[in-house]
Parts: C-alpha cells; structure tokens; sequence
C-alpha cells in the first residue's frame, strides 16, 4: 500500500461511501472511528478493514493520518457467535418444547395417579361390603370387633354384639322363590341400618344372618335394644311379605375375645330359635 492512494484499494461503492462519510466528517469533527470498509486485493478476496483516522497538522502541512485494521478475524469472530447465538435459540427451543412435552406427562402422569387412588380406593370399600345389600361384609365386621375390643381395653366402656338370623327364611325361599329371598334380604339390611345410630356396626355376617356392634352399650339396654329391633322387623312388611327375626346377644367382659363373644351371640341366638323364634335372648339369660 506504500506510497499508494489509500482510494486506489477501494470499490466504487466503498469510494461513495469513503466520499460521503469520512472527508465531511473528519473535516467536520477533525477524526473519525471505526469506519468500516473493505479493500480490494489483488490475489485473494477483499480485506475487511476497521479504520480510524485523525487530522492533524505538522510543520504547516495538514495530514490525515489513519490506522487500519484488518477484520477478518473479528468477522469471524462474529459469524461463529452469530452461529452460537442461533444454536443456542434452536437449543433453547428445542429445550422448551421438551419442557411442555414434560408438563403434558405430569399432568397425565396426575390423572392416571389421582384414577388409581379412586380405584384402589373403590377396591378397598368393595372387599368390605357385602354386595346384596351394600352393608357392610363379615370382613368388615371382624376388623371393626377386634377394634371394639382394643378401645375397651383401653377405656373399659362396654359395648355389645347382636346376631340376627331370619326366621324360616328357608321357606320363602322355596316358596316365592330366591329372588324374592333377596329382595327380604336387602329390605331387612336397609331397616338395620335405618334404625342403627352412626356408631353402630351392622353388617351381613353371611346368609340370612346379620350382626350388629353396638358400642357403649350395657348388657340391659343392649336388651332394650334388640327388643325394638325384634318388633321393628316383625311389623314392617318386606313387599307384601312379613318376617320374625331370632336375635342372640352378648355384652363383651373383660375376659372375652372375639371368639368367646361371637360364640356366647351364637349360642343366645340358638337359645332364641329353640325356645320359639321371634325372640331375644342375651347370653346372660340363658337357663
Ligand atoms: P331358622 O328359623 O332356623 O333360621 O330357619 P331358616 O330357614 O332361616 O334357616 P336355614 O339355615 O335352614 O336356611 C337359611 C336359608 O337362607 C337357606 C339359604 O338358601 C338362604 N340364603 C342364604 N343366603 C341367601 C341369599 O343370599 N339369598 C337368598 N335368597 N337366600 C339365601
Ligand atoms: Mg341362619
Ligand atoms: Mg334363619
């Protein structure tokens, strides 16, 4: 470039442009910064330059002195971030759309969780009814007897237990037929339930029979009870039928288990069924 015209390495358009900024504005302001430009060269493509120049005046002359630098790199430099930069917004995308995709999951991954809570907890609520009569099963009522002697053990409040077999229902079974048999067993389970209170267990025991726990309940109101339970049943038409109920009851002492309790209810019902049906019997009254 020695002794050359710096224009002389110059387009006609970084010419103009040289024309129309840098002598106005450094004639103007006295320097200019960083212009950039680009130089023409004879064996490979143009040079992307930076230049800055300043205008000076030494020994009377006035000069304009400038520094080029050469950019090539600094484009580069430029291109790669600008590379990088675009990377990172497909990355970025890339990343968001996963993240929905994730929140989609989650939220199904909620739902399936929240249908197999409600399932389990429909499976759990169906291994403890009975499904004729929607009362609770024999299963139920042997976890809720064994939880009614805990709680006596701990407060000694006395609780009792009642078994309720249907009278002859053999026999409107053979007569009117089993479906008819269901229709008394689901009619009596919902009179059990109707005049239980909220403490009460009722539940089928199996069959044509039922159990009720009643807690804080003393051996002579236990009595009181099953007596309005009995005439209850006897006075309400199931359909255009009428049924006696044999009931055996037990009020559960301290040297009682689960078994001796069922077992001392079992033998007052067959006391009850013995002496004529129709009647209530405690295990304490049998002579
Ligand atoms: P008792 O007065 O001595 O109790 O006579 P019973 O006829 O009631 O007693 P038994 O044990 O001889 O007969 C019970 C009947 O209950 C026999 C059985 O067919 C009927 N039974 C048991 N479970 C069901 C049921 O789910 N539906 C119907 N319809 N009948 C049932
Ligand atoms: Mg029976
Ligand atoms: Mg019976």
């Amino acid at each position: 470039m020695l002794g050359k015209h710096i224009e002389s390495f110059m387009s006609v358009t970084n010419k103009l442009f040289f024309h129309t900024y840098f002598y106005p504005f450094i004639q103007l302001y006295g320097h200019v910064n960083e212009i950039y430009l680009s130089f023409r060269a004879s064996t490979q493509l143009d040079v992307p330059v930076l230049l800055n120049g300043i205008r000076q005046e030494r020994d009377g002359e006035i000069y304009l002195d400038c520094v080029v630098v050469e950019m090539r790199k600094r484009l580069e430099h430029e291109k790669d971030i600008l590379q990088t930069k675009k990377k990172l917004e497909e990355l970025y995308q890339a990343t968001n759309e996963a993240n929905k995709k994730l929140e989609l999951l989650h939220q199904e991954y909620e739902i399936k969780q929240q249908e197999l809570i409600n399932v389990n907890h429909q499976l759990e609520t169906m291994a403890l009814t009975d499904a004729l009569t929607g009362l609770n099963n024999r299963r139920f009522f042997q976890e809720s007897l064994l939880a009614n002697i805990a709680l006596f053990q701990l407060s000694q409040l006395p609780f009792s237990l009642f078994i309720i077999d249907i009278d002859r229902f053999k026999l409107i079974n053979d007569t009117y037929g089993h479906p008819v048999g269901d229709l008394v067993l689901h009619g009596l389970a919902q009179l059990l339930k109707a005049e239980s209170r909220e403490v009460d267990i009722v539940a089928r025991y199996g069959g044509e029979e039922f159990v009720l726990i009643l807690p804080n309940t003393t051996e002579e109101n236990a009595k009181l009870i099953a007596e309005r339970y009995r005439a209850k049943i006897e006075a309400t038409p199931m359909g255009d039928l009428s049924i006696t109920t044999s009931i055996g009851i037990a009020t559960f002492k301290s040297e009682d288990t689960d078994q001796t309790l069922i077992s001392k209810a079992d033998q007052a019902l067959y006391f009850s069924k013995t002496n004529g049906r129709n009647r209530v019997t405690h295990a304490v009254d049998m002579v």
